[in-house]
């Protein structure tokens, strides 16, 4: 996002302000150590409006990753879901990405311990992310870190130094997106997407021991399920591509996004595979208030 795309406002520790008035210092801890925690959200349009997908789940989590982080925000759950909404609506937005983040603030010292805790959100205009149905996915030469190494379940800033660096590397050799092997060479993740593959009628996924887990990867879950698929999660292991007819990445920005290659492994003629296609109208139905069931996921912005 640059500046012309930018929103009017941004909450900013309990206020609504211009985003270039959003000041922060040049000492700020998170800056320098990547101890900021955060979160992204969608927004869609549905017939009754703008409804933000899983709002309370993905606020649940930037709770859980502060904890993770040691941080105690001023803020309960119940008002920084508050502040989304009316942040929403104050920009007018019927279709956005939100990116809230839990940082502490100025502290030279890597113990954040007396560090201020700051909040602040941003919003912006936001359609697909990816222009084509399909990627194409590089491994990475580094294994994802550990869940050994940090804590894998939180969305801490500092953990994407692994993930840019996955992404720079598939770049450079042609290659869209990034997916990780974890440090006993089991499928992982993607930079920042989860992965699931399909054979037959069944969706294996790798378990959450060491991998963020996804809000977007838990609701494929449940809609795969209810469209009458298995879905096992289990250790899967690179000797295992060739048996698989699909691949396909999960995450809120992403939303479902088939994968057309694994390095030198194509899947279904680099065209995005039926059963993907299903699934990814599903969560598409799901996300736009389209499906009954899902209801329950949509916060709408009344
Ligand atoms: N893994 C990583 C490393 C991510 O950054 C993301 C995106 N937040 C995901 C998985 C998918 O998570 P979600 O479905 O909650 O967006």
């Amino acid at each position: 996002m640059n500046a012309e795309e930018s929103p009017q406002k941004v909450w900013f520790d309990g206020k609504m302000v211009n985003l270039a008035d959003a000041h922060i210092s040049l000492l700020t801890h998170s800056l320098f150590y990547g101890s900021g925690v955060f979160e992204g959200i969608r927004c869609y349009p549905t017939s009754n409006g703008p409804a933000v997908f899983r709002l309370e789940d993905h606020v649940h989590h930037i709770f859980h990753s502060a904890k993770i982080m040691g941080m105690t925000p001023t803020y309960s759950e119940q008002e920084i879901v508050a502040a989304i909404i009316n942040l929403i609506k104050q920009n007018r937005l019927s279709e956005c990405y939100i990116r809230p983040i839990f940082f502490y603030g100025e502290k030279m010292d890597l113990l954040p311990i007396d560090a201020p805790i700051h909040i602040a959100i941003a919003t912006w205009q936001w359609g697909k992310y990816l222009p084509r149905e399909t990627v194409m996915v590089k491994l990475s030469p580094h294994i994802r870190l550990s869940s050994r190494s940090s804590d894998m379940t939180a969305k801490i800033s500092g953990n994407y130094a692994n993930s840019i660096l996955a992404l720079l590397d598939a770049r450079k050799n042609g290659f869209e997106k990034a997916l990780f092997l974890d440090e006993n060479s089991y499928f992982a993740e993607g930079a920042g997407e989860n992965i699931f593959f399909v054979k037959d009628k069944t969706l294996h996924t790798p378990t959450t021991d060491a991998i963020l887990p996804g809000i977007t990867r838990a609701s494929i879950i449940c809609i795969a399920t209810n469209l009458g698929y298995k879905v096992i999660e289990r250790n899967i292991s690179l000797d295992e591509i060739p048996t698989f007819t699909e691949a396909f990445f999960t995450g809120t920005a992403s939303e479902v996004n088939a994968i057309s290659k694994i390095n030198e492994h194509i899947f279904n003629n680099l065209e995005e595979g039926p059963v993907v296609k299903k699934i990814k109208s599903a969560y598409q139905r799901a996300v736009r208030g389209e499906d009954e069931q899902y209801s329950s996921w949509l916060s709408y912005v009344k």
